[in-house]
C-alpha cells in the first residue's frame, strides 16, 4: 500500500449509506455459493468489476441474484457479521447498516426474524469486541406499496423499543424507477412521528423531481444520493433550497453512482455540487460488494478528484459525525476517537 492508501485506511470513517446485500464481499458470496451449488450462481452475477458499468435496471437483477444466495437467518447471520467485520477493519468506526426485511416461505424465513438476526449479528460483532459502533435502519422497499410500508414502519417502531437503542431509523429505497414516493407518505410521516429518523433515497433518476418536493415536506433527516436535485443536471433552485433550509446531509456514492451510469464520470459527480455550498456530504459506499470498493477507496477517490487535503478529508470524516441517527452521546464518543486518532493519522 503507498503512504497515500494508507491515510485512507487509517482514516477513522463513518459509513451511513450501506445496504446489507448489496455489501456482501466476494468471500462471503463464495461461501454462499458452496452452501448452494445447485443455484448455479457464478460470482460475475452478484458483483459490477473495475472499469465495468451497468444500467440501473441490471443493478437492481444483481440484488435479486445475491437475495436467492442469502434466505435463510443461518445465512443473514453470517453475511451480517462478516460485513461489519469488514468495515471495521476499513477503519470504520461508526456504521449504519440498513436492510428490507424479507419473508421466505420456503426457508421459514420471516421479516421479523430476518431484523431479529440483522440485530444478533451486531450484538455478537459487539461481545466479540470489534472496534465499531453498528445501528439498523430497516428499508422498504418502494416497489412493495402502500401496505408493505406501513408493516414495516409498525415493526420498525417495535424494534426501536426492543432492541436497546440499535434500531434508529428506516431507509426508503429500491428501484427509483418503480412506483411514487407520494403513496408512501402516511407510513413515512408515521415512522417520523414514534422517532424514527428517516433517509429517504432521493431523485436518483432525473424524472422524480415532483416526489423529492413532496417529500422533502416531511422532512427527511438525511437523503441518499439526490444526484438529480440540483438546477445544473434538470433539477430546481426551490428543492434545492428546502434541502438547504433544512440543512439535509446528504449521502453520496461515487463508485456506485459511476457504475450504475446515473453519473457520467467522478469529476461529475454531485457531490463537487453540494461540498462547494459548504453543505453537509457524507462520503459512502452504498453497496460496496456489488459494486467492488470499500469506504477507504471511496475517500481516496473523491480526495484525488476533487483535489481534496488529508486535512479536508479528515475534516469530511469528522462532520459526517454530525449526520449520524445515533444519540449525542455517541457523536460525543466518537468525536473523541477522532481526537485521539488525530496527530498519528493526520502527520
Ligand atoms: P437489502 O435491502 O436486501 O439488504 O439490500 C439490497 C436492496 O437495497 C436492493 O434490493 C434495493 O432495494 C436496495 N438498494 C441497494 N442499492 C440501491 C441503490 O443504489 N438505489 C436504490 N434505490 N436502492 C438500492
Amino acid at each position: 500500500m503507498d503512504d497515500d492508501a494508507v491515510f485512507y485506511q487509517e482514516l477513522p470513517k463513518v459509513e451511513l449509506h450501506a445496504h446489507l446485500n448489496g455489501s456482501v464481499s466476494f468471500q462471503t458470496i463464495e461461501k454462499l455459493i458452496s452452501r448452494k451449488p445447485h443455484l448455479n450462481i457464478e460470482h460475475s452475477m452478484t458483483a459490477i468489476g473495475k472499469g465495468q458499468r451497468r444500467t440501473l435496471d441490471e443493478c437492481f437483477e444483481v440484488f435479486k441474484v445475491i437475495h436467492k444466495l442469502v434466505d435463510t437467518e443461518e445465512d443473514i447471520l453470517m453475511v451480517a457479521t462478516d460485513v461489519i467485520r469488514e468495515f471495521a477493519a476499513d477503519g470504520v468506526k461508526y456504521l449504519e447498516l440498513r436492510s428490507t426485511p424479507r419473508e421466505e416461505k420456503d426457508t421459514g424465513l420471516t421479516k421479523r426474524s430476518y431484523v431479529e438476526t440483522v440485530i444478533k449479528a451486531i450484538q455478537q460483532c459487539k461481545e466479540e469486541g470489534v472496534d465499531i459502533d453498528v445501528r439498523f435502519l430497516v428499508a422498504i422497499d418502494r416497489r412493495n406499496g402502500t401496505e408493505v410500508a406501513m408493516e414495516t414502519v409498525k415493526l420498525a417502531e417495535d424494534f426501536m423499543l426492543s432492541s436497546d437503542g440499535l434500531v434508529v431509523g428506516l431507509d426508503l429505497s429500491g428501484d427509483p424507477t418503480v412506483g411514487h414516493g407520494k403513496y408512501l407518505i402516511p407510513a413515512l410521516q408515521k415512522a417520523k412521528n414514534s422517532g424514527l429518523k428517516l433517509s429517504l433515497h432521493l431523485s436518483e433518476v432525473p424524472s422524480q423531481l415532483e416526489e423529492s418536493d413532496l417529500l422533502l415536506n416531511l422532512p427527511p433527516d438525511r437523503i441518499g444520493h439526490g444526484t438529480f436535485l440540483h438546477p445544473e443536471v434538470g433539477g430546481s433552485q426551490s428543492v434545492v433550497d428546502k434541502v438547504l433550509k433544512n440543512n439535509i446531509p446528504l449521502e453520496l456514492c461515487l463508485t456506485s453512482n459511476v457504475k450504475g451510469q446515473t453519473v457520467p464520470s467522478y469529476s461529475k459527480h454531485h457531490f463537487k455540487y453540494w461540498y462547494q455550498l459548504g453543505h453537509p456530504s457524507v462520503i459512502c459506499t452504498d453497496d460496496k460488494g456489488v459494486f467492488c470498493t470499500d469506504l477507504s477507496q471511496e475517500y481516496h477517490l473523491a480526495a484525488s478528484t476533487f483535489s481534496l487535503s488529508h486535512k479536508a478529508t479528515w475534516k469530511l470524516s469528522h462532520q459526517a459525525i454530525d449526520c449520524i441517527f445515533a444519540p449525542e452521546a455517541v457523536k460525543e464518543q466518537l468525536r473523541q476517537k477522532w481526537n485521539d486518532l488525530e496527530s498519528r493519522v493526520l502527520k
